[in-house]
């Protein structure tokens, strides 16, 4: 019984994705946060921002404004991880293998 009852929907996060996504660039115009500022203001897990602020990325920077990255540091050597495609914190650093490092920072202007 009930074997042609096709799910028609995911499991999804009971927050729609576009309406967070507005939040986050509203958050971040014209200031400069880390995903876990964002992750107090918008109400969402660090982890969740950092696939949001993808999605933005790629919507963004066409016309208009765009999402600026200022990129992970390492404390103890200085090396900044500016081609990381990626925009979670990098865990390790290449160089000296320090684990102290800043996290990446994001705005939209
Ligand atoms: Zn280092």
């Amino acid at each position: 019984m009930g074997s042609k009852n096709k799910p028609k929907q995911p499991p999804v996060p009971s927050d729609r994705p576009e309406t967070l996504r507005r939040e986050i660039i509203f958050v971040l115009e014209g200031r400069t946060l880390s995903a876990k500022d964002i992750s107090a203001n918008v109400g969402i897990r660090e982890k969740d921002v950092y696939e949001h602020l993808g999605h933005i990325r790629k919507s963004l920077g066409r016309k208009g404004p765009s999402l600026l990255v200022t990129p992970a540091e390492c404390k103890k050597c200085g090396f900044v991880f500016r081609k990381r495609e990626r925009l979670r914190k990098p865990s390790k650093c290449p160089i000296c293998r320090g684990q102290s490092i800043t996290e990446p920072l994001f705005s939209i202007r």
